[in-house]
């Protein structure tokens, strides 16, 4: 068994209830514990609404490439549709951290390049673990962490887990 981090986002439809949902189908890969919910601006462009975030801790049997597979499958199945870089979408579900393992090939890299720059990651994170470490850096230690911004839009059972 694995413990992993996957960071969720939605910034189009009923993002409340299609991150629940996301969350949902992820307890059907193993064990599942979630994050606050939290409300963040958009990275990239600016002319699209604000985004949905949450990180899922998920201890799973499944290989990084496979579970890969299933995410996308979930990214589908809410009806995302690539339309810019770093555009809006109904779901974004990245595989952060997979236990301590290092992965570069040429559909994934493990950890997240994002992880340590996006504060919608870092508070997530800290919520299913504060004492986490990653690269050798104590993450609530971070400047971003301590200066961040983000909006919790709900504590507990957002996700009706
Ligand atoms: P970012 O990765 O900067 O958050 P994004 O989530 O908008 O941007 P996507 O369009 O969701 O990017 O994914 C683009 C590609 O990234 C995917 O096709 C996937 O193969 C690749 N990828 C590489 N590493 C990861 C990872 N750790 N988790 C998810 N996808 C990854
Ligand atoms: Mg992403
Ligand atoms: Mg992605």
């Amino acid at each position: 068994m694995i413990t992993t981090y996957i960071g969720l986002g939605s910034n189009l439809g009923d993002s409340r209830q299609i991150l629940a949902d996301a969350v949902q189908k992820l307890a059907t890969l193993g064990q599942v514990r979630v994050s606050h919910l939290y409300q963040s601006p958009p990275m990239g462009p600016q002319d699209q609404p604000n985004y949905y975030n949450a990180v899922a801790e998920l201890i799973t049997d499944l290989a990084p490439l496979d579970l890969l597979d299933r995410l996308q499958a979930f990214e589908q199945e809410a009806g995302r549709v690539r339309l810019r870089h770093w555009g809006e979408r109904t779901l974004d579900l990245d595989l952060l951290i997979y236990g301590d393992k290092r992965i570069q090939n040429e559909r994934l890299t493990v950890p997240h390049v994002g992880v340590l720059e996006r504060d919608f990651v870092l508070l997530p994170l800290l919520d299913l673990n504060a004492e986490m470490q990653l690269n050798g850096k104590t993450l609530k230690n971070l400047d971003i962490v301590k200066q961040s911004t983000l909006t919790v839009l709900d504590r507990t059972n957002w996700a009706n887990l």
